[in-house]
This record gives C-alpha cells, structure tokens and sequence, in this order.
C-alpha cells in the first residue's frame, strides 16, 4: 500500500499512463458534522457536504478517478448531488464534472465554463470540449452566498491568483475554508500564468485570505494536507522570502540558470518535492520580480 502511494504522489506529473484508476485510494476525513474532505489519490482534495439538502461537492478530481470518487461519496449519502462548485478550471479539479455534476446546478467562475468549452491541448493529446451538461451554469463574479445544509456557504472570486477565475468557499458554522489552489500546503505553488495567474497576485490572494478569516479556521487546500491559519502564515512567510532571494539574485543580474546551477532556493528544497520543483519555481518568479 505505502509504495501505491508514493506512486500517486506523482500523478499530477506523470499524467495517466496504464494506471488502474479502479485501485486508486481515497483519503475520506470528516472535517465537521456531514462535512468532508476526499483526498484523491494522494493528490487533490475534494469536499462534501451532505445534510437535509442533499449533496454539495467542491471539485471534481480527475476524470479517471470520476467512479472511484462517486464510489465514496455513495458511502457518505445516497441523496442527490445538487451543487458542485469548481474552484478552477484545471482538470485535476473539473475531470468529474460529467459524472458528478450531471444532475447538478455546477458553480465556477466564468473562465473556467469558457476554457471547457473549447478543445483543449494538453501535451500531444487534444482533450475534447466538454458537453454542455459538464459545464458550469451559475457564473460568480461577485461575492455569492448559497444556503446549503444549514450553512450560509460564502463563495468568492479571487482574481489573477492560481488562474484568472479562482474561487474560495467559507462554511461558516463550521469555520472551514476550501481555498482551492491558492494552497499548495506546504509545496511551491503551481501559478498558471497561461491563464491569467500571476505570483505577486497569487500571494495578495493568499494575504487577504490570512487577514479575512478567523484565526482559527481550518483550510482544506487543493493540493496538500489540511491547514491551519498559522500554518498558512508560515507558508506565506516562506514562499515571500523565496521571492526576495530570487529578486535580490536578479537585481544582481543573476540569469535563471545560474540561480539553479547555484540552487539559490536550497534552503526551501521540501518545498518542491510535490509539484513545482526548485527550478520551475525560479521559473515562476523571474519574469515578474
Ligand atoms: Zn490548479
């Protein structure tokens, strides 16, 4: 089982292979009452609230791994799933969204309905535009609320972060905080500036979250495990002293391969043992600082 998850540990690189995605583990947590956080394949979190309005899931995980999430999330409830909210438009997040959000109302910023609907290049393969029932139907721009299972569920749009269209949901009652992307707990971040993200604002978003929410909410990240406020202080903190040594390198006039032949970010070397390596995260930054 342990060398199975180390494998998984890879999945958002190795793209799909000849995995057997009937076999892939998912995590199941309860994070509060009818709330709970799905880790799919030791990679991406999905979470479930369930309760006297049926079903409400935010992200879809991968197409792939669409029967084995539906297999778990049969296990919490047979109810109907009325809402799924997608976070972003990555494919790790929006994969399910034919199976899972077939019968349901799907809520996403504009951008990600605009980026399903259209032919998407991935690597050699072209993956088809999603069918209209995949996509989402309640477009949020502006600040949303949505009364579900007994929580006044806040949804906001935090722009030019992740993606141009990311958004964050806070259940207030029980005081978590699904951030989507804008949490690589403890990993450098992947910043999709193909489209629309950008670091200095990935990190202005990560700040206004630090600052709106209580200090002792708990964060469910897409990528990573559960954090805390403190914890996501510290992982802010972290990654901007990571942008002030790759600033200071520029300034120095420093070229991007010299600062990873140098491996100027050695000292956070943990950090890009998930997704986004030492070098792909000097990558990131330079352009911008
Ligand atoms: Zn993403």
């Amino acid at each position: 089982m342990k060398r199975i998850i180390v494998l998984l540990l890879f999945l958002p690189l190795l793209g799909y292979g000849q995995r057997d995605w009937s076999a892939i583990e998912i995590e199941v947590t309860e994070l509060a009452p009818g709330l709970h956080r799905l880790f799919v394949a030791n990679a991406v979190a999905v979470v479930v609230s369930e309760g006297e309005d049926g079903i409400l899931v935010i992200d879809a995980a991968y197409e792939q791994s669409t029967d084995r999430l539906m297999e778990e999330i049969r296990k919490l409830s047979d109810a109907p799933i009325k809402y799924l909210i997608n976070t972003h438009l990555h494919f790790d997040h929006t994969g399910g969204n034919k199976v899972i959000g077939k019968d349901a109302d799907i809520i996403a910023h504009p951008s990600v309905r605009e980026y399903m609907s259209k032919d998407q290049q991935r690597g050699e393969n072209i993956l088809p535009a999603s069918p209209e029932y995949a996509l989402p139907n309640i477009l949020v721009e502006e600040p949303m609320d949505l009364l579900f299972n007994g929580e006044n569920l806040q949804i906001t749009h935090l722009p030019d972060g992740h993606t141009r269209g990311d958004l964050i949901v806070y259940f207030p009652e029980s005081n978590i905080l699904v951030a989507g992307d804008l949490l690589f707990a403890g990993y450098f971040p992947f910043v999709d500036t193909s489209q629309g993200g950008h670091p200095i604002t990935y990190m202005e978003n990560v700040a206004r979250i630090l600052e709106h929410f209580p200090t002792d909410v708990t964060i469910v990240g897409g990528h990573g495990p559960v954090f805390t406020h403190q914890q996501l202080q510290q992982w802010h903190d972290e990654l901007n002293k990571t942008f002030a040594v790759v600033q200071e390198a520029k300034a120095r006039g420093m070229s991007q391969d010299e600062m990873k032949k140098q491996r100027i970010l050695r000292q956070w070397e943990e950090m890009g043992s998930f997704f986004i390596t030492e070098d792909q995260w000097i990558d990131t930054l330079y352009p911008f600082l």
